[in-house]
């Protein structure tokens, strides 16, 4: 249990904002204590809060004034809400491999709905989704 800690390093913490014990990126360590870690899921940067995961409100009380925290899903529909809100061309295009796409294009999936181009790459395409970031095959050079 001496293991040294440092600014890089990968531990496993309570994220405060998925509410659940997870892989986090140390990113400011002040003697031993950690002061700043990101959370690998959410990418939300938080203190480093101990034991925490063992206290349960059951009221919700105190976690319902310490802010509210929305869960996971709900941040990636935001985004994906405000990606397509933000999108500049405004015009649907259906998806298919033998297009290439734009970034900020809205792109229509016929399974996964409606997509924002947030990158190309050669003969592909990085799309946001409702229900997460996916590599799509274009025709992009
Ligand atoms: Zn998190």
């Amino acid at each position: 249990m001496d293991k040294r800690i440092s600014a890089g390093d990968e531990i496993d913490s309570y994220c405060t904002r998925c509410k659940l014990t997870l892989g986090h990126i140390i990113i400011a360590v002040v003697g031993e204590k950690i002061v700043k870690m990101q959370c690998r899921t959410c990418n939300s940067i938080h203190g480093h809060r101990s034991g925490v995961a063992a206290k349960r409100s059951s009221g919700g009380g105190r976690t319902a004034a310490a802010g509210k925290k929305p869960d996971p899903v709900q941040t990636l529909f935001a985004l994906w809400e405000r990606c397509i809100a933000g999108a500049e061309s405004g015009r649907e295009v259906p998806y298919a491999m033998d297009k290439s796409y734009k970034e900020e294009d809205i792109v229509s999936h016929p399974l996964f709905g409606k997509g924002v181009v947030q990158k190309t790459h050669y003969r592909k395409c990085r799309m946001l989704f409702r229900d997460g970031e996916k590599t799509l095959v274009s025709s992009n050079t």
